[in-house]
């Protein structure tokens, strides 16, 4: 895109200060990569204000904004800005706009599965030579659907929108915007089902993306659909009457018939379904050697896939030095190189014939030292085989998955349950329950939650060390490190008056007044925090040092409000006398305290328990509550396989002992990682290509063996699953056959295990 700011405001109806400047591109994700060019567009959403980060866009060269509210306060730059209502409404009215103009064909995809797939098809089976834009992969959303649109540079022949549905209502605006000229209906499954009122009512909110297009493509195959089809009318097309691919699943035949009337429409003949990959846009992320990490795709050679796989691998980087390796120039858009750089990527390697500096990747790879690539986020762009296969680490080592995907669908999971206004403290104590520190204290702090709580103040320093801004309490803070908790802006924990003075004494000593402290209270748990008896010494300390230290919030735990009907009694007297203990205590001192007692459990079971703010832990990585996605996902390779005899002794002691000729593969994992001895000689198997097979024999310090008689087609190097998310396979029922928690489970991963994060 390109246009002026005043051409934007006068399309959005909103009031532009500053100078007129063309701009190129939006941006809405802070954590993008930007430049010069870029209109940054500020939201407020129920859990985010991007306001916030209007500053560091700042820094970062951004001069052209979209805003809700003025808010530039000490800036000193060339910045305009245009004011609106709504930006979201304002980008959808632009989007809206900018569809207008585009000559070639639009095409509008829902469904309840399939929709990338579909789009992924289409112009992968269509005539070469054709210019196809595709929305990018999950873009669908109210957001989402704006942003491809205003990626549409014009010249394109046909532009492939998808459009996602989860509530009454929202597929209107979509097809204000998208207005297809030919719309198609993937699948009609059970998704999102529960924002609607019945079947029929999604059904009918689908076809809405139809309401103008002059073609309806749809399969037959789903019946729910064919009382909403008019027959006769030749605009609907039935995808059943076209032949598949010959794949082998279902779905895939099914999703191919619908490429394949989508051609028929365009009069553009019969698909090339042996140009089909089941690839869609999905990263690969694999650890490199070095301690780096290593970024490919299947990539094609267009801007936009450049854009999505840039942001790919500043996500991933985490604060990683960064390193793009681009091959085969010649054939791709030369100002690629420059969007690279601009993104803010560190090191930018170019390989190719027409390559200036690297004519292949032999060249390359004999440059390249292990300390140029130490520690770096680096994505792979084109065929770069050979340097894929020396960067990549080999080495069968074990690790743990994280998603931070699943962790952000788990935290909105929790904030459905809470009234508006009720704030949030997530629990990244003890390594973010072993899922990892800065990673996920950073997606928790882009989400907009209002607090991390640690135990310990090292911890608490490791995440300031990271670049984590955002308040941090430290639960288990001792006297001896208040200094550096000063030092580092933690908040600490106060549960006895000794403690009081003595972090009292510390701000004082730092030079620091009224700083923010939480105040425990024990109201059953038993375990640290002030008694009621104690509440009129507390409020006199807190009046003498009231110069120095002031109460953020007063909190305590409860200690049976996972345990159903069993703990209700004791968790209601719980929250009962935290009330009132609260109630003196804010009297005593005579200012408002925000309160707050509900873990995880409780914010599902105990509404009345949320008081102003609530701790989420356990449930943000998956377990607690139905409808959550286990974030973590414990993993290896087998190292070697081998067959031995009926009645052979496998491991210490001969403990465990085949029935028949067996095939036992080794992994290396054992109790030194975390993957306790007891799950050895058949209590827990592990997945092999989604296949059980159990451990057999005692597990070893850092290996274990599995017995695969059963299963077809293993072989060395094959990934074994320990846990997952799969059902069976999880951190809980690991947690059940050793008698414990998943809490325990997730914790005693050991840090040997190299922790993998992956976001879309
Ligand atoms: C760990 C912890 C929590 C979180 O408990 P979950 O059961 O994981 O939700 C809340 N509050 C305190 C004080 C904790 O120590």
């Amino acid at each position: 895109m390109r246009y002026l700011l005043s051409e934007i405001a006068q399309i959005v109806g909103g009031e532009l200060h500053g100078v007129d400047r063309e701009v190129r591109e939006v941006v809405t994700d802070s954590r993008r990569s930007v430049c010069r060019e870029s209109l940054f567009v500020a939201m407020v959403g129920e859990n985010h204000d991007s306001h916030r980060y209007i500053i560091d866009t700042i820094g970062r060269g951004v001069e052209s904004y979209i805003v809700e509210r003025i808010d530039f306060e000490g800036v000193d730059g060339d910045i305009s800005y245009i004011v609106v209502e709504h930006s979201i409404t304002a980008l959808q009215h632009l989007a809206a706009h900018h569809r207008k103009g585009f000559k070639g064909t639009v095409v509008g995809i829902t469904g309840s599965r399939g929709k990338t797939i579909v789009k992924e098809w289409i112009a992968e089976a269509a005539p070469e030579g054709l210019k196809i834009f595709r929305s990018p992969r999950s873009y669908n959303s109210q957001l989402g659907v704006a942003l491809s649109l205003l990626m549409i540079e014009g010249d394109e022949d046909i532009a492939l929108i998808e459009a996602g549905i989860s509530e009454p209502n929202e597929m209107a605006r979509l097809e204000a915007m998208i207005a297809p000229d030919i719309a198609i209906i993937t699948s009609i499954g059970e998704e999102h089902d529960e924002g609607f009122e019945s079947s029929k009512q999604k059904i009918y909110e689908k076809l809405i993306l139809a309401r103008r297009a002059s073609k309806v493509i749809y399969n037959s195959y789903y019946t729910e659909l064919i009382p909403h089809i008019i027959y006769g009318n030749i605009g609907y097309i039935d995808a059943v009457d076209f032949a598949p691919a010959t794949l082998d699943d279902e779905a895939s035949r099914i999703n191919s018939q619908i490429v394949a009337a989508l051609l028929h429409a365009l009069e553009l003949g019969t698909p090339r379904f042996d140009a089909l990959s089941s690839a869609s846009m999905q990263f690969n992320i694999v650890e490199g050697i070095c301690d780096s990490v290593i970024i490919s795709d299947g990539y094609r050679s267009d801007r936009h896939s450049l854009t999505i796989a840039l942001d790919a691998l500043h996500t991933t980087a985490t604060g990683r030095p960064t390193m793009v390796i681009l091959s085969d120039v010649e054939q791709s858009d030369p100002s690629m190189v420059t969007a690279i750089i601009r993104s803010g990527v560190d090191k930018v390697f170019v390989v190719g014939a027409n390559s200036k500096l690297y004519k292949s990747e032999s060249e390359l790879l004999s440059t390249l030292t292990p300390d140029m690539i130490r520690g770096h986020a680096i994505l792979l762009i084109g065929e770069l085989e050979a340097v894929a296969h020396r960067l990549i680490r080999k080495s069968h080592t074990t690790t743990l998955e994280v998603n931070l995907d699943s962790m952000i669908h788990n935290l909105n999971h929790y904030r459905k349950h809470l009234s508006t206004g009720c704030r949030l403290v997530a629990m990244v104590k003890a390594n973010s329950y072993g899922a990892g520190n800065t990673e996920v204290a950073q997606i928790l702090q882009h989400q907009g939650v209002d607090y991390l709580a640690v135990a310990f103040a090292d911890e608490g320093s490791t995440l300031r060390e990271g670049g984590i801004t955002m308040p941090i309490i430290v639960l288990n803070a001792d006297d001896g490190s208040f200094s550096q908790m000063v030092e580092s802006r933690l908040e600490p924990e106060i549960y006895s008056l000794r403690s009081l003075q003595t972090f009292a004494e510390a701000v004082n000593m730092q030079g620091e007044s009224r700083y923010p402290i939480h105040i425990k209270l024990d109201t059953g748990m038993h375990r640290l925090g002030f008694m009621e008896s104690d509440i009129e010494g507390l409020t006199e300390e807190l009046h003498k040092q009231r110069d120095r230290v002031y109460v953020a919030s007063i909190f305590s735990h409860l200690a049976t409000a996972d345990m159903g009907d069993e703990g209700r009694v004791s968790t209601e007297s719980q929250v009962a006398l935290f009330e009132r203990m609260c109630r003196s205590l804010i009297e005593g001192v005579g200012y408002n305290i925000t309160r707050h007692i509900a873990n995880s459990a409780a914010i599902i079971h105990y509404p009345e328990s949320h008081f102003e703010m609530c701790r989420l832990g356990i449930g943000l990585y998956g377990f607690g509550d139905e409808g959550l996605r286990p974030v973590s996902r414990l993993k290896t390779r087998i190292v070697q396989i081998r067959e031995v005899t009926e009645q052979s002794r496998i491991g210490y002691g001969g403990a465990g002992i085949t029935s028949t000729t067996s095939r036992i593969a080794t992994i290396p994992i054992g109790y030194a990682d975390g993957l306790d001895r007891h799950l050895g000689c058949g209590a827990w198997s592990v997945r092999i290509g989604g296949e059980s097979a159990p451990i057999i024999g005692r597990i070893c310090m850092d290996s274990c063996m599995v017995d695969i008689t059963s299963l077809n087609g293993v072989e060395e190097g094959d990934e074994v699953v320990i846990f997952s998310e799969e059902e069976g396979n999880t951190a809980e029922d690991m947690a059940r056959v050793l008698g414990t928690i998943s809490y325990e489970v997730l914790t005693s991963i050991s840090t040997r295990v190299k922790r993998i994060y992956i976001k879309e």
